[in-house]
């Protein structure tokens, strides 16, 4: 059986339709799919022409609104061999999103046009990551030509909202169609890396409530600035006591307790002669394996119930309003075995690992459904967000290849 599906993987991996990958990728990367919503402007157009390349290859999407216009869009393949009771899912994951191209004056090719130079599809949206989807559905063309049989399931969940809160992906999971499935492929810019590894987030608002008073009787009021001052200094230590204890992370690097915003007073005019009432502070934190997020939040907390009870008339409110718990991948999980030997029948050569730097809708998929994940797919790490984005077309063309192969590994029993 063993040799019967690598002979079968390399099949897959050599069927790939290049013109139909390149053409489809500069066909999704000139859908300017930039969430605005005060325009009329979502992943909508996007969505749908996802959908109806799976229609064109025999599948029935689902349509699946999130918010208005938002649509996700799930397909389901499966060989005709596949059982359910018996056989595996495996899925492919990605969004329609994209971020906006900022000023289109300062690109060297107009931001949606498409553009194929060297061997390079520029556009926004092309590594982030409209090349990674577009090679998984190459994928699933190529398995259909060679392997019609396969007993197994592939499930695409092509979604909304990744580079904002992930509505997408957590309706998805809430509406039920991450549970059939027994690993997940994260078609995210890495570099055709295996990435096991995501960081994990922490995104925790502050506010510092005194009393306010004029600055030349600051002894009337109470400073919310001067607790925010020592909580700050408290912060500095603690990071700098997690990043003693954990070290550097070979995949992630250090954890790390960013302030990203102070505003004080919140609202309204500040006045250089006015001690506020109140601060706000917004604080990014990024984790990595060996810290916890219940933890970490503890301590803030008690940092905060030190200052309020050394300081009369403060209160210290935190709200951790969003959290991405960093996942980690067993290295002997079915879908990290298929993918390293997907690499060396595929691409013929040894895999590359890596580690993701921030959090993705993959993050989700395991710490709320428990789902095996890597996150691999074509494109620099550091492209994305960038001015000039692009993605190699040879790398998208391994990508698609890797991917073609790893099903196979992973599906056939
Ligand atoms: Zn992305």
């Amino acid at each position: 059986m063993q040799s019967n599906s690598n002979l079968l993987a390399q099949k897959a991996a050599e069927a790939i339709d290049e013109e139909f990958l390149i053409s489809l990728a500069q066909k999704f990367v000139q859908i300017r799919s930039v969430v605005e919503p005060e325009h009329g402007n979502t992943e909508l157009e996007a969505a749908n022409f996802i959908a109806k390349t799976f229609k064109e290859l025999g599948l029935t999407p689902t349509i699946q609104e999130v918010t208005k216009n938002r649509p996700n869009i799930i397909a389901d393949w499966q060989g005709s061999d596949y059982d359910p009771k018996k056989h595996k899912t495996l899925m492919f994951e990605g969004h329609t999103d994209v971020v906006t191209e900022g000023d289109p004056s300062t690109w060297q090719y107009p931001p949606f046009a498409g553009k194929i130079i060297n061997g390079k599809l520029y556009g926004r949206g092309s590594a982030d990551m409209k090349a990674g989807i577009a090679a998984a559905i190459a994928a699933l063309k190529a398995i259909q030509q060679v392997a019609p049989e396969l007993s197994g399931r592939i499930r695409f969940g092509i979604v909304v909202d990744e580079e904002s809160m992930m509505i997408g992906i957590k309706d998805y999971i809430d509406k039920g169609w991450a549970e059939e499935v027994d690993a997940a492929i994260i078609a995210e810019p890495e570099e055709n890396e295996l990435c096991l590894f995501q960081k994990g987030a922490m995104r925790v608002n502050v506010m510092f409530t005194g009393v306010m008073s004029h600055g030349a009787m600051p002894y009337a009021g109470v400073n919310p600035i001067k607790a925010l001052s020592s909580f700050l200094e408290n912060l500095k230590e603690f990071e700098k006591s997690e990043q003693a204890r954990l070290g550097e992370h070979k995949y992630l690097g250090l954890p790390w307790i960013t302030p990203t915003i102070i505003k004080a007073p919140p609202d309204g005019e500040a006045q250089h002669n006015v001690m506020p009432a109140k601060t706000f502070l917004a604080l990014d934190i990024r984790t990595v394996p060996g810290q916890e997020h219940s933890a970490i939040f503890a301590q803030l907390e008690e940092y905060a119930r030190a200052i309020e009870a050394n300081t009369d008339k403060m209160t210290i409110e935190l709200d951790l309003f969003e959290q991405r718990p960093w996942t980690q991948t067993n290295e002997d999980s079915p879908i990290v075995n298929a993918l390293e030997q997907a690499y060396e029948i595929a691409l013929k050569q040894k895999p590359k690992y890596g580690g993701v730097p921030g959090a993705t809708d993959g993050t989700f998929l395991s710490a709320w459904a428990n789902i095996p994940i890597v996150t691999v797919g074509p494109g620099d790490r550091e492209i994305p967000h960038q001015k000039n984005e692009f993605v190699e077309i040879s790398e998208m063309i391994n990508a698609a290849k890797l991917y073609a192969a790893t099903a196979i590994k992973f599906l056939a029993s």
